[in-house]
């Protein structure tokens, strides 16, 4: 997995250094000499990883942090603050200009490279999310970048996974002040806990008396419930061996005993907003995948999605020898719903007509909007028969109760024709099937309408 660093220092042997360490292991490496040429390469989205000095003339690296955390456009691009300093009110600093890490000068490799390979990972992560996430942005949900800066990545819910009594008593203290904090000192039950806690973190201590506490990071980490649940490791600074192991295995930050109080704000603060952007992300996905795939009137599945599933539907029907039904309804007399009530008036027609479609239906019975005020109803398993009393049974649930239109003030009769047909020969195509159910919709619309016709295949 290769990326492109971007390292950022004034003086030119620092530069060399840290570029010639990231190529050895195949990384791509820009470099600036200060903050304006590198705030320049972020905003041309050219790099995936800024390491940041932090004493620089003009503008020094919190200050750049800071721009680049601040702006919609980069605040997504993973910042390791490079200092000479240590002292934790520097590491603060930077992580209140929204630093995602430290290093030390002068930089051990080994964690250079684990800091960098892990947040490598993230911003792949990240990147992949947005990419999807675009779609919804062009159907106009809301940025997730906006609130993303705006979010303090405070009111968090957090699991603290520590066994020492004195340890998680202090730590849950000190997160208490801006979280909800939720102890679990039995590392056996974390787990289980995580998954059905819904947490925004989880901080495990690594110094577990006869536990693993890796093994419980690696646990979380390949659960679906907990898979995207930032993991922030404790551990007693004598154990960095095992914290470059954490970070291999998907631990996202640390910290060394003894805990600093505003370091552990800071740090949960961080990745609790990362969380919720991700999140934010992940849910525009979402979104942008339902509503590629559902009627915005009604809820139901549009056309596009029916057509592309029924033909699976049909497959799965003949190779496992079980009969499929499908009707088509249409709204009798509908546009006269319209030239009478108005259009909002069909509209609401349509809507209410979804739900008492929904309600007749089982889960796993495919129902669409087909066009306008034409309706498919895909069951599987299902054959002439029984598809025959479930299409009598709706046409009474629409004819036997009037629909309510202008805001409920009016009620008005509405009908439907129904045509069903099955699909019972092996391989036939499904569009001879929606000929034969829409032949039949025909004669029951011939006959007089608000009723069913079957067609045999
Ligand atoms: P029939 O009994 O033969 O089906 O007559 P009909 O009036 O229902 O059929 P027709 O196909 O002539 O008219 C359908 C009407 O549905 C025409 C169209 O304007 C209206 N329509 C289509 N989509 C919508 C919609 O989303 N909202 C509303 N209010 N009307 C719609
Ligand atoms: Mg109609
Ligand atoms: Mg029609």
């Amino acid at each position: 997995m290769s990326a492109r660093i971007l390292v950022v220092d004034d003086v030119p042997a620092n530069v060399k250094l840290l570029e010639a360490r990231l190529s050895a292991e195949y990384f791509d490496v820009m470099t600036a000499a200060n903050g304006a040429e590198a705030l320049a390469i972020c905003r041309r989205a050219e790099c995936d990883i800024i390491l940041l000095d932090v004493m620089m003339p003009d503008m020094d690296g919190f200050e750049v942090c800071r721009r680049i955390k601040t702006d919609p456009a980069t605040h997504h691009i993973p910042v390791v603050m490079v200092t000479a300093l240590d002292s934790p009110a520097d590491r603060i600093r930077g992580l209140e200009a929204g630093a995602d890490d430290f290093l030390t000068k002068p930089v051990s490799d080994v964690v250079l490279i684990a800091r960098v390979r892990s947040l490598t990972r993230l911003k792949m992560m990240t990147d992949e999310l947005r990419m999807r996430a675009i779609t919804s942005l062009e159907i106009g949900v809301q940025a997730p970048e906006r609130s993303a800066v705006a979010d303090t990545g405070k009111g968090g819910r957090i699991l603290l996974v520590d066994d020492r009594q004195s340890s998680y008593e202090r730590l849950a203290t000190l997160l208490a002040a801006e979280h909800t904090v939720d102890v679990e000192p039995n590392p056996t039950e974390a787990l289980f806990h995580a998954a059905e806690g819904n947490y925004d973190l989880l901080i495990v201590s690594l110094d577990l008396n006869n536990f693993d506490g890796l093994r419980l990071c690696s646990q979380a980490r390949s659960l679906e419930r907990t898979r995207h649940v930032p993991i922030l490791a404790i551990a007693d600074a004598d154990n960095s061996t095992r914290l470059l192991r954490g970070l291999e295995i998907g631990v996202n930050d640390y910290l060394l005993r003894p805990v600093d109080k505003n370091e552990l704000l800071a740090r949960a603060r961080t990745q609790i907003r990362r969380r919720r952007y991700t999140d934010h992300l992940r849910d525009n996905v979402q979104n942008s995948i339902e509503m590629a795939i559902t009627d915005a009137l009604t809820g139901l599945h549009n056309r596009r999605y029916m057509e592309s599933h029924l033909a699976t539907l049909a497959e799965q029907a003949s190779t496992r020898g079980k009969p499929l039904a499908l009707m088509i309804l249409d709204i009798d007399y509908f546009k006269s719903i319209n030239d009478n009530y108005g259009h909002d008036a069909g509209d609401d027609v349509l809507r209410e007509f979804a739900v008492r479609v929904r309600k007749s239906i089982r889960g796993i019975d495919l129902a669409c909007r087909y066009g306008g005020e034409e309706f498919v109803i895909v069951m599987p398993e299902t054959d002439l028969h029984v598809a025959g009393m479930v299409a009598e049974r709706l046409r009474r649930s629409i004819a036997g109760e009037p629909f309510a239109i202008h805001k409920g003030t009016k009620r008005i009769e509405v009908t439907i024709s129904i045509g069903l047909t099955t699909l019972e020969k092996k391989g036939e195509a499904v569009a001879d099937v929606l000929k034969r159910a829409d032949t039949a919709l025909y004669r029951a619309k011939h006959d007089g309408r608000n009723r069913v016709v079957s067609q045999a295949a």
